[in-house]
Formats: C-alpha cells, structure tokens, sequence
C-alpha cells in the first residue's frame, strides 16, 4: 500500500490498542472503572504509597502529590495490577469494550482520527450516562421514601398556624425528586442525556441534602497538611521513643 492510499484510507483502519486505549479513556475513567473512588475535584487516595487521605489527581493522565507517580492510562493500570503495558492496554480495551486492530502498531505522529475520537466519546458518554441513570434513580427512589416520612412527621396539624420549616422543605424537596424521577423514567432519551450533562450536580446535591450529608468540610490542601502533620508527629514520636531507648 502506498503512502498516499494509506493516507486516504486512515479513517477505515482501526487504531492499534496502545493508541486506541491512549485516546478512548482517561486516567480517572480507568482508575474508577477498578474501585478507586475519585472524588468531584478529581482526587483519589493513591493505590501507590500508603495514602489515608486522597492525594493523587486523577484527570486525561495522573499524578499523586505524596509519592509523585505519575503517568497515562496505560501506566496506571499497568502499575495497579502489576502487569506489562500491552497487557494492561488489552485489559482496558477489553472491559471499556474499545474496538481495535488486533494487528495493529503504534505508529508515531498518526493519532486517532477525529471522527473514531469523537464515536469513542460518545460511546463513553452513553455508558457513563447509563451507570449514572441506574444509581440516580435508586437513590431519588430513597429519597422519595425518606422525605414522604419527613413531610408527615412534620405535618402541620393546626390550620392556623404556619406551616413548619421542616415540612415545607421536605414537601418541595419531594416534588422536585419526584420530578427528576419522572424525566428518568418517561422522558426521550436525548432529555435524560442532557439531564446528566447539566443536572447531575444539582441532583446529587440534593440527594446529599435529603440524606443530611454536606460539603466536605475541609480541602485537599488542608487534608495534605492534616497528613504532613500526623507523620510529623508519627516521625517525632520515633525519635523521642530512641532517645528514650538510648537513655535506659
Ligand atoms: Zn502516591
């Protein structure tokens, strides 16, 4: 095949695994696909070092700020399991279900088309969409329990006195819930989709509210700092515990 007809012909021919995998998913995509929880400003207890407080940033590649790894999808899963890179680039394209050609190589300087880009994010957006639906729905199905038991707790039961806070909040909470649930239920496709791209936050900070869990109240920064503190302290304590054993 010459150089020119391969050129035309790039956008039919699959990418090999390394390229395609490279591409298709991020580092945090694969890292919560194996049971590391990351949370919403991308930070992750690193798997690496003994990590108690999320010190690793996970986004297109990652980076922990305690042991410094860092890397690409490939690396992380390669580290995670312990496996060579091609077998962690087959893992990954196997469980994201990436298509690839089997046959193919790395080839330098000829990424990915953008069309087979954007057919792989499409593709990632319907099965992040569908994992995200299944969990919503649960969960604003709990709330809907919860809040019918709280708006009759709290139910007024004197016509002439206001109604009391924790009913009205209950009670709106429980239409909004129940209108969420609606559009997850009857609504085109193509609403739930969008519900996901622009409400997923509002959703899930009201199923926070419903369940009484808050903002977390401290930053990274300040856990990394609590974390520095607490082996300070853990290193001080050895030290003393020597000098104590050096004295006897
Ligand atoms: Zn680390």
């Amino acid at each position: 095949m010459s150089f020119l007809n391969h050129k035309n012909n790039q956008e039919h021919i699959l990418p090999d695994v390394f390229t395609a995998v490279k591409h298709g998913v991020t580092a945090r995509q694969v890292a919560e696909m194996y049971g590391i929880e990351v949370n919403s400003h991308g930070m992750a207890c690193c798997p690496f070092h003994d990590d108690t407080h999320p010190s690793m940033k996970l986004d297109e590649r990652y980076y922990c700020f305690g042991c410094h790894a860092s890397g690409d999808t490939i690396d992380f899963v390669s580290n995670l399991f312990r496996i060579g890179k091609r077998e962690a680039a087959l893992k990954i394209a196997a469980d994201f279900h990436m298509p690839y050609d089997p046959k193919g190589r790395p080839r330098r300087g000829q990424p990915v088309t953008p069309e087979q880009k954007k057919e792989w994010e499409i593709r990632q957006l319907q099965k992040d969409f569908r994992e995200w639906r299944g969990k919503v729905l649960s969960d604003l199905n709990g709330d809907y329990r919860i809040l019918t038991e709280r708006a009759e707790q709290n139910a007024p039961t004197d016509r002439n006195t206001p109604f009391p806070q924790g009913f009205v909040q209950a009670y709106n909470d429980r239409t909004l819930v129940e209108f969420y649930i609606g559009l997850l239920e009857t609504a085109p496709l193509e609403t739930q989709i969008n519900l996901y791209l622009h409400d997923r936050v509002a959703i899930a900070a009201l199923d926070d509210r419903v369940n009484g869990r808050g903002q977390p109240r401290i930053s990274v920064r300040e856990k990394l700092e609590e974390k520095k503190n607490l082996l300070k302290a853990q290193r001080d304590g050895a030290v003393n515990q020597q000098k104590q054993r050096a004295a006897i």
